[in-house]
């Protein structure tokens, strides 16, 4: 059976792109990929989400989006989306996924961005040996030892503030000496007697010990180039997101940093009836919230393209 529309992600835009689809009769099957809930199920609290003054917990925001969703109609496949094509004879989308073929009218595609790492030799071994993007995941791993986060945006405050509960140090290592986060993130971290910025300074090399763990990490004065050793057992990585676009292959433009390009001020691509929503197709703004207000638009104008096809 052919769908109308299918769902590609299930972060803030994706859900919100299923409760809108869902709510116009569109029953959207959404694909929830290998992360359900998206880059939100690995945070923590959420302060700035309209609705919720005593702030709500990333996983619980998520998880009520999604029951929302189905209430209304949402259906999800719980596969990984692998690619997407055209068919030139039925102008159907096929997207290919982990457990098998389906076709659609419309796609809309939320799949966020995946943690970058800093590209340093042995870094993809160390993954889970001292080395993450999730202080949600795996902070109480690290009690009462020295841990680092790397980066200077709303991220790494966040890690490191959340890090203070388990760590008896969190070293936040900046390459610049200025914080990129909002004031309040800001003050946040730098009021708080265990957090320890290292300003100008960046990881250049990492050491383990005898059973492949990390023991220390070698910093980088990035002004002075001057190296030094700082023995923390998790480096915690905060320096941003690559939008997860490749899968789409031509039926999408993206910017010189992956970023899908959207043609019309909204969520529409360079192929008609494909449409972009949340961190992979928004360079600027990357906001839970932001990401939900795109997923009403892509869901609006799906609508509204797939209305035209009648
Ligand atoms: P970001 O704002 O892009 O910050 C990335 C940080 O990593 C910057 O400080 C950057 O340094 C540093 N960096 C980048 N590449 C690096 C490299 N190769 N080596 C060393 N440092 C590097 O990313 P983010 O913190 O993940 O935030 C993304 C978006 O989500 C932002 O819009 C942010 O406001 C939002 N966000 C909001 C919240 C919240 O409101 N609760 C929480 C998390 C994220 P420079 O500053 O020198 O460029």
């Amino acid at each position: 059976m052919n769908e109308k529309l299918i769902i590609i992600g299930t972060g803030p835009a994706g859900y919100t792109a299923a409760i809108y689809a869902a709510r116009a009769d569109l029953a959207p099957l959404v694909f929830t990929g290998n992360q359900i809930g998206g880059q939100l199920t690995t945070t923590t609290e959420i302060e700035n989400f309209p609705g919720f003054p005593e702030g709500i917990m990333g996983p619980e925001l998520m998880f009520n989006m999604s029951q929302q969703a189905e209430k209304f109609g949402a259906r999800y496949a719980y596969e990984d989306v692998l690619s997407v094509y055209r068919e030139e004879c039925s102008g159907l989308f096929v997207v290919t996924t982990s457990g098998g073929a389906y076709k659609a009218q419309a796609v809309i595609v939320a799949t966020g961005a995946k943690a970058r790492y800093l590209g340093l030799p042995g870094e993809k071994e160390l993954i889970g040996h001292g080395l993450t993007a999730c202080a949600t995941c795996d902070g109480a791993f690290y009690r009462d030892v020295p841990v680092c986060v790397v980066g200077g945006g709303d991220s790494a405050c966040e890690e490191a503030s959340f890090l203070t509960r388990f760590a008896s140090k969190v070293y936040l290592i900046h390459r610049r000496d200025m914080l990129r986060a909002s004031k309040a993130m800001q003050q946040r971290v730098l009021n708080d007697p265990k957090i320890e910025p290292v300003w100008n300074s960046t990881i250049a090399a990492y050491q383990t010990d005898e059973s492949g763990e990390l023991c220390s990490v070698t910093l980088q004065d990035t002004l002075t180039d001057e190296q030094r050793p700082l023995d923390v057992k998790c480096v915690f990585m905060a320096i941003g997101h690559s939008p997860n676009s490749a899968f789409l292959g031509d039926l999408v433009d993206v910017d010189g940093a992956g970023f899908i390009v959207r043609t019309n001020g909204g969520t529409a691509t360079k192929t008609p009836g494909l449409f972009a929503a949340g961190d992979v197709a928004d360079p600027v703004y990357r906001q839970a919230i932001s990401a939900a207000g795109m997923g009403c638009w892509a869901a609006m104008e799906a609508e509204r393209y797939l209305l035209s096809l009648e």
